[in-house]
């Protein structure tokens, strides 16, 4: 009888976890596809007229392929600077200074002038 007992109410207690989790599923499902939405938004480029932001030099990614502003101090960089990379492409002048897009930093700006370990001379 006892044992009866035991298996009744761990039938009970499974079937419903099982329906709480059927139950929560579309609030769940919801929650993340609204933080899919907000990452998607957050990794997009700036809307057509909206400034794109330059790389920041203390950005991780930045700081991976050790990216300088100014290429006259990294002494590695033997003269090769973002103008001649291959991944650079010129897009517009920016406080006097020539700036363009790289294929390393989607949606952000570097600077004629600007170099990192990624270099590649352009074709
Ligand atoms: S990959 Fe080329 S264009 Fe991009 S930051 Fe490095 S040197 Fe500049």
């Amino acid at each position: 009888m006892e044992n009866t007992n035991m298996n009744r109410r761990r039938f009970f207690t499974q079937i419903l976890g099982v329906g709480g989790l059927v139950a929560l599923a579309p609030a769940l499902l919801k929650l993340s596809s609204a933080k899919a939405q907000e990452k998607r938004r957050s990794a997009a480029p700036p809307a057509a007229g909206g400034a794109m932001p330059m790389v920041d030099p203390k950005d991780p990614v930045a700081k991976a392929v050790k990216y300088v502003e100014d290429f006259k101090k990294a002494p590695e960089a033997k003269g090769n600077h973002c103008a001649t990379c291959g991944f650079y492409a010129k897009k517009e002048t920016r406080n006097g200074k020539e700036v363009g897009t790289c294929t390393i930093f989607a949606g952000k700006l570097v600077y004629a002038d600007a170099w990192c370990a990624s270099w590649n001379k352009k074709a």
